[in-house]
């Protein structure tokens, strides 16, 4: 017997998006936990805009379980949040929302940015650096300071530890600003690990004195917003396709566009102007290999005429709960019948 350290992770009941929290609870196992060893737990809904202080009992229901290797025996419990009944979702469970089905895939690009005193980390105190150009993809001090790389390290080690399917890093177009890509097979699978990496990532800021800037627009003027491009692919986008199928399913992109947008991060008008590889947010778009389109279709899926593969949503941000974005795209792509 041992005793494991498990943190109970859920989203709070905070509008527009909701904010990581967590607590410690210990218990005896003989080795590290399966998530259906794992109990039900509560928390005091009444301070995260959950309940009323009156009947303030809400439940969190364990969903996933992966290795916290900053810990002796430490583990991470992403959870539901349910009513006091147990089985109810609670109205702030976007992830009861999403359809089941485990052939469906999606391929998540966080982008983000380091702060540190109300700035992006390499920002001067008064002014701005270098304009954008060099960052990039870049390698040295004057580009990337001396301390975000040992983040985004550390950061990348903490995940892959966790089991986390991490597909890449890369530094990002503004300066101060990085990107992780998730990707993730089952409907629900890479969304719960965008919510655990953003958890390891904010915490691990903590002992630097630095704190992860989700907005999609911090910095006004000609400084890259953050997205979250979404890649999905569904069992008949990948093995059927074809072009009216293809065809049908950008028709019903476009009917739906007030719905995605509502789910895809507050003030994305800020950042879907039509400029800096984005289409403006009252357009819907799609081309291929265009990075100025709602919707990019990869070359790979045009070719040979056969329309098949995965699609990017290029409009999520990078606030966007990834919960809420795979629920409205699998929703949208059932309203099109697959021939
Ligand atoms: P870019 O920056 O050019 O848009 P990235 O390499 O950052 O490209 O991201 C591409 C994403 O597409 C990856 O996150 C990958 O997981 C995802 N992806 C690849 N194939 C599929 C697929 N069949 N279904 C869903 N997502 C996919
Ligand atoms: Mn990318
Ligand atoms: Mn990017
Ligand atoms: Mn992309």
């Amino acid at each position: 017997m041992a005793k494991y350290k498990l943190e109970y992770i859920w989203l709070d009941g905070y509008t527009p998006v909701p904010n990581l929290r967590s607590k410690t609870q210990i218990k005896d196992f003989d080795s590290f936990p399966k998530l259906d060893q794992l109990p039900m737990w509560g928390f005091d809904g009444s301070s995260t805009q959950q309940a009323e202080g009156r009947s303030s009992d809400c439940m969190l229901k364990p969903v996933a379980i992966y290795p916290d290797t900053t810990r002796r025996n430490g583990a991470l419990v992403m959870c539901e949040v349910m009513m006091p009944d147990g089985v109810t979702p609670h109205p702030t469970n976007s992830r009861a929302t999403i359809l089941d089905d485990a052939g469906a895939w999606f391929g998540f690009e966080q982008e983000y940015f380091l702060y540190q005193d109300g700035r992006p980390l390499g920002f001067p105190a008064d002014g701005y650096p270098a304009p954008q150009g060099p960052y990039y993809t870049a390698v040295g001090y004057k580009n990337v300071g001396d301390i975000a790389r040992q983040i985004v390290e550390e950061h990348l080690d903490l995940c892959l530890d966790a089991g986390i399917n991490h597909e890449g890093i890369n530094a990002e177009v503004a300066k101060g600003q990085w990107e992780f890509q998730i990707f993730g097979k089952g409907s629900k699978k890479a969304a719960d690990e965008v919510w655990v990496a953003r958890y390891l990532l904010i915490r691990l800021c903590e002992k630097y004195g630095i704190d992860v800037e989700f907005h999609c627009k911090p910095i006004k003027g000609d400084w890259n917003g953050s997205g979250m491009h979404a890649n999905f692919s569904t069992t008949y986008l990948r093995d059927k396709g074809g072009k009216a199928y293809f065809e049908a399913l950008m028709a019903a992109f476009g009917e739906h566009c007030e719905e995605h947008i509502a789910v895809y991060g507050p003030d994305n008008h800020l950042r879907l102007t039509g400029l800096h590889e984005t289409q403006s947010i009252d357009k819907f778009s799609y081309g291929v290999a265009d990075r100025g389109a709602s919707v990019r279709v990869p070359h790979s899926f045009v070719k040979d005429n056969a329309y098949r593969g995965y699609l990017e949503d290029r409009r999520p941000n990078s606030q966007g709960d990834p919960y809420q974005i795979a629920s409205r795209i699998l929703k949208t792509i059932a309203t099109v019948p697959a021939p």
